[in-house]
């Protein structure tokens, strides 16, 4: 196969992976390959390809779509009424109730799932129980494959359709209709960043050679110790081993670390176009951090609250329907922004992010554990520091 570098769709290093350009060719010309870096980008069949630019115009990154959208969106401080379903969210478990919503009405649910080995993939729920595979952030770029043909299916069918994914994923949706629809929904996340599927990957494989057996499940948000805790299920052992992990813990700090210190993300999200408002997502969800007192309500802030933005009278819509089943808190803008830096600006390069990303692709996970274990020790030993100050600020306080 001969083929035509990315630089034939958009400029080096903007390139998001959403998948808009294969999804839309119409000569199936264009694939998703692992890059270089480890992430999927684009690769044209030159055998294949007739010359017609549609995945040039079109990339969301080259021009993007125009939707009318809130400059400053309502902002609400909110969780779900139901503790189960907002225990098994990342956040205030809003996703649930809006995609509850959706399929009450004969709709179809679009958003991140795994599949059996792990791999985190786009996928449809058709009924409530299939929200679950749909449930929970994955901090890792999710594979749109055709997901966005698929949703243009269940639309021509004159169903409704509720599809979440990060920004440009939800831009790219728009970018491949050509403009919104009538029936479809989306809900944007408050993105810091998709880290590289391949070092993901080369951690579960690591996990998998410690403790001796296929993953069932992860939950990367789970609720057991703190808001960033893991917990992994092993198809070993009876009762299945059920692991609980830290982020900051032994085994999947280095994950979480190269994830929060921007060295495992993707190079277009240093230079993000979708931070900020006008946001593309009907609604945009996300984690009210900082979020000011809340009075009586103040223990609620341990079971995990989230941020919705409300950016379009299609949002609207959604809040309004599921409010008698959350809690709605109406805040101002400007406390959300204050408390999440990517609604402000760029998540700011690493400096090493390109050596770290390049040695994902030529070491195994242990490997490089050991070649940035100076770092890691470095990021200890700044937090321990920073504990210390915060107990001895507390004692004198006190005092
Ligand atoms: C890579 C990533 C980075 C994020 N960064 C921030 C941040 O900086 N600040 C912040 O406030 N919030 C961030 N979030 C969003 C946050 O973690 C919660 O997902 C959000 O608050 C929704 O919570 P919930 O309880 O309403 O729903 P949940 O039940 O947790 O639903 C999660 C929704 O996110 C979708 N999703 C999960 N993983 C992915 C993925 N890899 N790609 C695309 N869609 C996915 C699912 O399809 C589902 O619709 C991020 C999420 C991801 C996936």
């Amino acid at each position: 196969m001969t083929t035509q570098p990315l630089e034939m769709i958009t400029e080096p290093g903007k390139c998001t992976g959403c998948g808009v350009c294969r999804n839309l060719c119409p000569h199936h010309a264009v694939r998703m390959e692992t890059d270089a870096e480890g992430f999927l980008s684009p690769v044209i069949d030159t055998q294949l390809c007739a010359g017609c630019g549609l995945c040039r115009k079109r990339c969301p990154q080259n021009s993007p779509p125009e939707l009318e959208r809130a400059e400053v969106p309502a902002a609400y401080a909110c969780w779900n009424l139901n503790d189960e379903q907002r225990r098994l969210s990342s956040s205030g478990g809003m996703f649930t109730l809006y995609a509850e919503l959706i399929l009450s009405r004969g709709g179809v649910v679009f958003g991140a799932g795994a599949d059996a080995e792990q791999n985190v993939l786009f996928c449809a729920a058709h009924t409530s129980g299939e929200i679950a595979r749909l449930r929970c952030s994955k901090y890792v770029q999710a594979d749109t494959h055709e997901i966005y043909c698929r949703v243009k299916e269940v639309l021509d069918s004159g169903k409704e359709v509720l599809f979440t994914g990060t920004p440009c994923q939800v831009a790219g949706l728009y970018a491949f209709l050509n403009g919104d629809r009538p029936k479809l929904y989306t809900c944007d996340l408050v993105c810091h960043g998709v880290p590289s599927p391949l070092f993901y990957r080369k951690w579960l494989d690591s996990l998998k050679r410690k403790f001796g057996g296929p993953i069932l499940s992860i939950n990367m948000r789970a609720k057991e110790l703190h808001a960033y805790s893991m917990a992994v299920e092993f198809q070993v052992g009876s009762p299945l081993r059920h692991l609980t992990f830290s982020w900051r813990g032994k085994g999947i700090e280095f994950l979480g670390w190269a994830f929060l210190s921007n060295l495992s993300l993707r190079k277009c999200c240093f230079t993000c176009p979708y931070v900020k408002t006008p946001r593309f997502g009907d609604v945009t969800l996300g984690d009210f951090w900082k979020l000011g007192k809340l009075g009586s309500e103040e223990g609620e802030k341990r079971k995990g609250i989230s941020l919705n933005l409300i950016n379009s009278e299609k949002g609207r819509f959604l809040l309004s329907d599921v409010q008698k089943r959350a809690r709605l808190i109406e805040r101002d803008f400007a406390e959300a922004a204050a408390g999440n830096l990517t609604l402000r600006e760029h998540t700011p390069l690493n400096p090493k992010r390109d050596a770290f990303v390049r040695d994902t692709v030529a070491y195994d996970y242990e490997t490089l554990l050991h070649k940035y274990r100076k770092d890691l020790l470095h990021l200890r030993w700044k937090r321990m520091k920073m504990r210390v100050k915060r107990l001895l600020r507390r004692f004198l306080r006190r005092r």
